[in-house]
């Protein structure tokens, strides 16, 4: 399949077009390198034995993306958003119009292009506060506690939405829990500017003595050992999911719903410490405050990605740290 891969120099979306092109796909990478880099390309054909296609764009430039879209896709995988939760809160315009009607734009000229499979990153925020533990797709879409989130929640109704009126367009929503790692190769990995808003990159620049000390939100969660559980889910699976996603799916009309994880929670203390193995550098850490908008525990049930799509998860959280710290430790 050709496919259009917005967001593709990002941290999931250069892992996925990787496991595109070894599963002899080819994708066409689109980003506007406003959290990336255009290094990655180069990275990836180090991967893979050649560079992708690249388009230094922004999903919001109709007339670019039309003349981009008109050479023929069998398929678009949209990773393109701003992502980080906090400036979410501070600058919700901002993610409005880049992750809402960023989006929207995209989809008419896709709608106007004929391209009709559809694979969108969606998260397991979607769900709010869990009813019940594990998540399944079937649970009611839950209350977002900040704009990032509740962008995700408008974009899932928006392609029902879409889908309805275009009754012929496969939509495939994943909902991912916390993809975490790096490829082994250490080539690509997760490269946040300024401090990281995220437990395993914070832990992986303790580690290597950038930061001084990690802050735990909360250890009086109602958890085994007070701190919260999620389930963290190595990058590399998380990408194998999209290609499982657009193999099975890609021509089968309607709305397809899976949640990509492992279907383990481990707790944020579980995680310190096979980091402190995994890099054998120690973790410093302290507990402080809960964060706002934490859920205590999360973590998927994967059943209907397995049965549905043939897809499960490989690596565990050992495998996760160490391709972390591989990629951390790395000269950039
Ligand atoms: P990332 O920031 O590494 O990748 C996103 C890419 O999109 C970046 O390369 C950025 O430059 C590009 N981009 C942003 N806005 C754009 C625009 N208007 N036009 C073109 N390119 C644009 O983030 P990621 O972690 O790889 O996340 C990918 C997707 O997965 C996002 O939609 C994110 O919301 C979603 N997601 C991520 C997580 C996570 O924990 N990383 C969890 C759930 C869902
Ligand atoms: N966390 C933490 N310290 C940090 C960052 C995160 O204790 O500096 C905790 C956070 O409270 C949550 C877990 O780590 O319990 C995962 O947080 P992250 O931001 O990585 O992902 P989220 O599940 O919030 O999307």
């Amino acid at each position: 399949m050709r496919v259009l891969v917005t967001g593709g120099a990002g941290f999931i979306g250069s892992h996925t077009v990787v496991a595109l092109m070894e599963a002899g796909h080819e994708p066409v990478v689109l980003d506007n390198l406003s959290n990336s880099r255009a290094s990655v390309i180069r990275r990836v054909g180090e991967i893979t034995g050649s560079a992708p296609e690249f388009h230094e764009m922004d999903i919001r430039d109709q007339e670019a993306l039309t003349e981009l879209a008109s050479q023929g896709f069998d398929a678009c995988v949209h990773f393109a958003a701003l992502k980080a939760v906090g400036e979410s809160v501070e600058q919700p315009i901002r993610y409005y119009e880049n992750n809402v009607a960023g989006t929207i734009s995209l989809l008419s000229v896709l709608l106007e292009t004929g391209i009709e499979n559809f694979v969108f990153s969606s998260s397991a925020t979607v769900y709010g506060i869990p009813q019940s533990l594990p998540m399944t797709e079937d649970m009611p879409i839950g209350e977002a506690t900040n704009p990032y989130g509740q962008s995700k929640i408008m974009m899932e109704q928006v392609l029902a939405d879409v889908q309805i009126a275009n009754p012929t367009w496969s939509v495939s929503l994943l909902r991912y829990f916390n993809p975490v790692g790096a490829h082994h190769s250490s080539l690509i990995g997760e490269d946040p500017r300024g401090i990281p808003n995220n437990l395993m990159p914070y832990v992986a620049q303790v580690a290597e003595g950038r930061l001084p000390k990690l802050r735990v939100f909360g250890g009086d969660y109602p958890t085994p050992d007070g701190t919260g559980i999620r389930d963290f889910i190595h990058v590399v699976d998380l990408a194998a999911g999209h290609v499982a996603a657009l193999e099975g799916l890609a021509g089968k009309p309607g709305v397809h719903i899976h949640n990509l994880g492992t279907g383990r929670g481990h707790s944020v203390l579980e995680l310190v410490s096979a980091y402190e193995g995994a890099s054998g550098q120690p973790i410093p850490y302290e507990i402080v405050e809960r964060r706002a908008g934490d859920v205590a525990e999360s973590w998927a049930d994967v059943s209907k990605a397995r049965s549905e799509l043939g897809w499960a998860t490989e690596r565990d959280l050992i495998d996760m740290c160490r391709d972390s710290w591989g990629w951390q430790s790395r000269a950039k």
